[in-house]
């Protein structure tokens, strides 16, 4: 069983393409929904937690670098 984690700041990668082209979103807002930003446009979208969590592939870049696989504060 594996379970995505994911926090502020870190870009992941998107099952499906912007329409611009990019598969790349910043996270830039967490709660219950979570706000990501295009980081080939710059646009942002906000998604509820669970669509995200479905839609994302994986996380490419971790903005808390070296604490990868402690998600100790995700409160679900
Ligand atoms: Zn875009």
């Amino acid at each position: 069983m594996e379970r995505k984690s994911f926090g502020l700041g870190d870009v992941v990668m998107m099952k499906k393409n912007h329409p611009c082209g990019s598969n790349e979103m910043e996270v830039i807002r967490m709660g219950m929904d979570i706000r990501i930003k295009c980081v080939g446009c710059k646009h942002s979208v906000l998604v509820p937690r669970a669509k995200f969590e479905k839609n994302m592939r994986k996380v490419i870049r971790s903005a808390a670098a070296g604490e990868e696989g402690t998600a100790s504060q995700d409160p679900s």
